[in-house]
């Protein structure tokens, strides 16, 4: 059972609302080098495209942040108008002061409290930023990283445990530091006047149970949106796994209000695939409905071929690649559910509580496929053409069922 939502209040990111009563919101972040304007434009609208709601770029040093300005008109020339965040590190007060223009068209600043220089430069850098925030109306997202923990507090709070008569574990203390270093930097940006309502907190560690326990940590302590992620998740599966893992206990509990999973691509592999996981996470858990969801049984010895993974692979597929065009054609597409079964033990049930579904014959069947659509038998295909087939019925279900509510 899931809890209701966390109440947050609303921070807007550029169009995008972040809190409480709005759809948890997917983000992404760029790897190309900023300072390329065409490389990081072409990126921000593939995340975008894949459905990315917000986009992340670093802006990490001066022909980076010069760059920003044409990114955006680049964007504007494709028509993809998606709310780009600058991650700012070192030198942000720096480069938000240099390139006024960048500052006025970025959606919301990012800030790690734990680097933003050290000693008395760590305050005065810090009301920097907050002062470009404010002067451009911009959220800035507190975000705290337990690898670049604030040296200060870490060691306030390690100098007060070490003599509790009570001393807690190491990594009991990180996670206070973090949480401390979060509310202290959000408390003084408003402090230095910066709205209740134009800042998010993330506090991001590597392993999914130190997720929960400082999120779970945090949550009650404040209501400004968070920002949740593992961060370092890894590569492919492995990444894939930690990140659902580590999110659904707590979105399950209501907790987070904009997500991001930071998998490391293969090489030369599509950076989209981490807004696909996001968006799966949150669709699987019930929270947001992105496309259509396609059933597949695993497959067992009574399946003939492979004939049955390349099938469910293309509708899948297939499906992916319309949405674009289905979303903004046929409203409501993206609860259809679409079933694509191994056999007959299981296939015509399944495909009977799906919209549409077929199931393919098994080792020793008859060589033909019954397609139930809304719980009825409607045709049984034969032949070497039962994978076009199918397709060609799934889209004129879609035409049909969800095109009637356009037209009326
Ligand atoms: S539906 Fe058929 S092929 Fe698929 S797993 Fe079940 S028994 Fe095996």
């Amino acid at each position: 059972m899931r809890t209701p939502r966390r109440q947050t209040v609303t921070t807007w990111v550029g169009h995008v609302p972040v809190g409480s009563s709005h759809p948890i919101v997917v983000q992404s972040m760029t790897n190309t080098d900023t300072a390329d304007a065409e490389a990081t434009a072409i990126q921000v609208a593939q995340l975008a495209r894949a459905g990315s709601e917000i986009v992340r770029v670093t802006v990490n040093t001066r022909e980076a942040a010069a760059a920003l300005p044409e990114i955006v008109a680049r964007l504007h020339d494709i028509g993809v108008d998606v709310p780009i965040v600058g991650d700012f590190h070192y030198n942000g007060h720096i480069l938000l002061r240099e390139y006024p223009e960048t500052a006025r068209l970025l959606a919301k600043y990012r800030i790690n409290p734990g680097n933003v220089g050290a000693g008395q430069h760590h305050d005065a850098n810090f009301a920097t930023m907050i002062e470009v925030a404010r002067e451009f109306g911009k959220p800035v997202r507190i975000g705290v990283n337990w690898g670049s923990l604030d040296q200060q507090v870490l060691a306030r709070l390690m100098d007060e445990n070490a003599r509790s008569p009570h001393p807690k574990s190491g990594t009991d203390v990180m996670i206070d530091a973090m949480v401390v270093s979060a509310l202290d930097s959000a408390r003084y940006a408003e402090a230095l006047g910066l709205p209740h309502d134009k800042i998010i907190i993330s506090v991001k560690v590597s392993s999914a149970p130190e997720l929960w326990q400082v999120y779970r940590q945090l949550a009650p302590l404040c209501d400004y949106p968070l920002h949740l992620g593992l961060t370092e998740a890894g590569m492919g599966m492995k990444g894939m796994v930690a990140s659902s893992v580590a999110l659904a206990p707590l979105l399950t509990e209501g907790i987070g209000d904009t997500i991001r999973v930071s998998l490391t691509p293969e090489p030369g592999a599509s950076r989209k695939l981490e807004v696909e996981v996001a968006q799966q996470i949150l669709q699987s858990l019930g929270l947001r409905q992105f496309l259509p969801q396609v059933t597949s049984c695993p497959g067992c010895g009574r399946t003939t071929s492979t004939f049955f993974q390349h099938l469910a692979q293309q509708i899948q597929d297939y499906i992916r690649d319309a949405m674009p065009e289905w979303k903004a054609k046929y409203p409501g597409v993206e609860d259809m559910q679409v079933a694509v079964m191994g056999c007959i033990v299981n296939g015509p049930g399944e495909s009977k509580h799906a919209n549409i579904g077929i199931s393919l014959p098994g080792t020793g069947e008859d060589p033909r496929a019954p397609v139930y659509q809304d719980g009825k038998l409607l045709t049984t295909l034969r032949g070497p053409r039962i994978a076009q087939d199918f397709q060609e019925l799934l889209e004129k279900y879609v035409e049909e069922r969800y095109g009637r509510i356009v037209t009326g």
